[in-house]
């Protein structure tokens, strides 16, 4: 038996992990999920990666790349709250599938590679975290190998970042000379030893710092520098502030070794003290603005992500629901805010660290996976009445463009459709230029063009052709309606429309997008959009 929505809601720690391929992000997913006890031995992430992989054609991509092209999230009880993990595809192609999974994040856990710093796709996934208001939460992983200088380190977070680095532990050392770690909020030093990952019993219990039993593992040099350096960060830092925290100025700092299992629980631990619970989520009711509380009545939650089946005979669909109200129960009638039909959910989907599981109920911060054949885009809210929208999931300025052609002339209309199909879905983006019948199809990265020709192939047996598209860059138009419509007046050959028919300036390169925009200053040349 479970308490209120309000109070269910308060135990959920919703959050996903941002780095830089190969930072550690799998690797410290799978220790985090074997120091919530969510999985017995580490390796089993990516087993059950495999079993699922086998299963489908669509994931052959993944299999064939070696990448994970789809998002998953993993839930656990631990410790009295109850841990939603979205786990967000690493490979840099894949970025606008983890913008919008971070929509439904609470929290997110920013994994730097300590002897690399902060690279360029952990700044590209912050600025995202930083326009959604998302507190950030880094870890410097790899302690066990040559490292940066920690203060370094830091420099770089608040330099590159304008975030307030607040570490909460310091390490002493690194690579073959890692020792261990202090936590500076109660002068306990955390020994660090060799040891597999496999084997998470492997570090010997914290001991006081202060005291003469720290020597078994530091020799006088390296406990001098660990107190100088504590002393140093103490009183040049700024103290941990939460509140500071939670409105995006300032990140405790944790570091480890995600692969020796060191630092990991203390991670953990922080995620539970500090990363927040659901918040109230802006919304728009019948028209009217309404903030929609975790422990309203009222069930409620968006789309952020929809996911073909793993069998291509069936155009089943996985809709990702982000709970943001109310006590979800199996069964319960959800309505789309825009379709107002109603739908039953019977068979919602769990998705347990260890297996998936059917929802008997959940609450604001879970995700619960909907099957449905299509009816469910991105972006979509679902409440009890159906009355409530949430603001949009945004869509990212595509970096590739491309005309798309079918090889079949006849089969033209047929294409129109299923790039509507695929663009509702946030595959990829569809532009119609205004003058001509060419689709130009916009994707962030290369790879999402072999996804979409994939799908189109075997979900609607369409052999596309993609050419290099007159276009270089798009940019939606923003500002007072009376100039944004002189500008698309005076500029009909490089104007289109996008999905929901909003005008999207088509430019050749980025110094004509300069150009035009300071010829306009009325206008704005912007980004990314607001799905509506
Ligand atoms: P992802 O691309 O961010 O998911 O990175 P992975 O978790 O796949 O890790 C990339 C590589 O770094 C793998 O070879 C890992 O074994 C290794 N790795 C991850 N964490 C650590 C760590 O803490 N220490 C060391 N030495 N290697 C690590």
């Amino acid at each position: 038996m479970s308490s209120s929505p309000a109070a269910e809601a308060a135990r959920r720690r919703t959050f996903a992990i941002i780095s830089h391929p190969d930072a550690g992000k799998t690797t410290l997913t799978e220790n985090l999920l074997l120091a919530g006890g969510a999985i017995r031995a580490a390796g089993a992430v990516r087993a059950r990666g495999q079993t699922r992989r086998t299963q489908s054609d669509w994931m052959k991509i993944e299999r064939e790349r070696g990448i994970s092209v789809s998002a998953s999230v993993m839930t656990f009880d631990h410790d009295g709250l109850m841990f939603n993990l979205l786990d967000t595809p690493g490979h840099e192609d894949f970025s606008e599938d983890t913008y919008r999974t971070l929509t439904a994040a609470d929290a997110a856990i920013m994994v730097l590679d300590a002897a690399k710093g902060i690279e360029p796709q952990t700044l590209k996934l912050f600025e995202v975290c930083r326009l959604r208001d998302i507190p950030i939460i880094t870890f410097i992983n790899k302690m066990d190998r040559e490292a940066q200088d920690p203060f370094e380190l830091l420099d770089e977070v608040s330099s590159k970042l304008a975030l307030d680095p607040a570490p909460l532990f310091w390490p002493a050392g690194s690579g073959g000379r890692f020792k261990g770690m202090l936590d500076l909020r109660n002068d306990k030093f955390i020994p660090y030893a060799k040891k597999s990952s496999t084997d998470d019993e492997g570090h010997p219990d914290p001991i006081a710092f202060k005291g003469n039993a720290v020597v078994q593992y530091l020799d006088p040099e390296e406990k001098a520098e660990l107190e100088d350096n504590a002393m140093l960060v103490t009183e040049a830092g700024k103290p941990f502030d939460v509140q500071s925290f939670l409105e995006g100025h300032m990140t405790p700092v944790f570091f480890g070794s995600a692969l020796r299992h060191f630092g990991v629980s203390e991670l953990l631990g922080g995620i539970g003290a500090y990363a927040p619970p659901p918040k109230p989520m802006p919304a728009s009711k019948n028209g009217a603005e309404t903030h929609v509380a975790p422990g309203d009545s009222e069930v409620s939650g968006f789309v952020f992500k929809v996911q073909a089946n793993m069998d291509p005979n069936h155009r089943d669909r996985i809709a990702f629901l982000r709970l943001t109200s109310g006590r979800f129960t199996r069964g319960m009638k959800l309505k789309a805010q825009n379709t107002g039909k109603a739908m039953s959910v019977n068979a919602p989907i769990m998705f347990f660290a260890s297996d998936r599981e059917l929802a008997e109920d959940a609450f604001a911060g879970d995700v619960i996976g909907i099957p449905n054949h299509g009816v469910l885009r991105v972006g979509d809210s679902l409440s009890e009445t159906g009355t409530l929208r949430f603001a949009g999931l945004p869509n990212f300025a595509p970096e590739i463009l491309r005309r798309v052609r079918v090889k079949d002339p006849l089969k033209a209309k047929h294409l129109k459709k299923a790039l509507e199909g695929l663009a509702e879905e946030g595959v990829t983006q569809l532009f119609r230029p205004m003058i001509g019948s060419d689709f130009i199809v916009g994707a962030v990265g290369q790879l999402q063009f072999e996804v979409m020709a994939d799908r189109l192939a075997n979900e609607y047996q369409l052999e596309v052709i993609f050419e290099a598209s007159p276009y270089a860059e798009a940019r939606w138009l923003g500002g007072d309606r009376v100039d944004v419509e002189d500008f698309v007046n005076k500029h009909k050959s490089a104007m289109g429309q996008d999905i929901d028919e909003a005008p999207v300036f088509l430019g050749k390169s980025s110094w004509e997008i300069g150009y035009v925009a300071e010829r306009y200053p009325k206008v704005r040349f912007e980004r990314t959009k607001e799905r509506a």
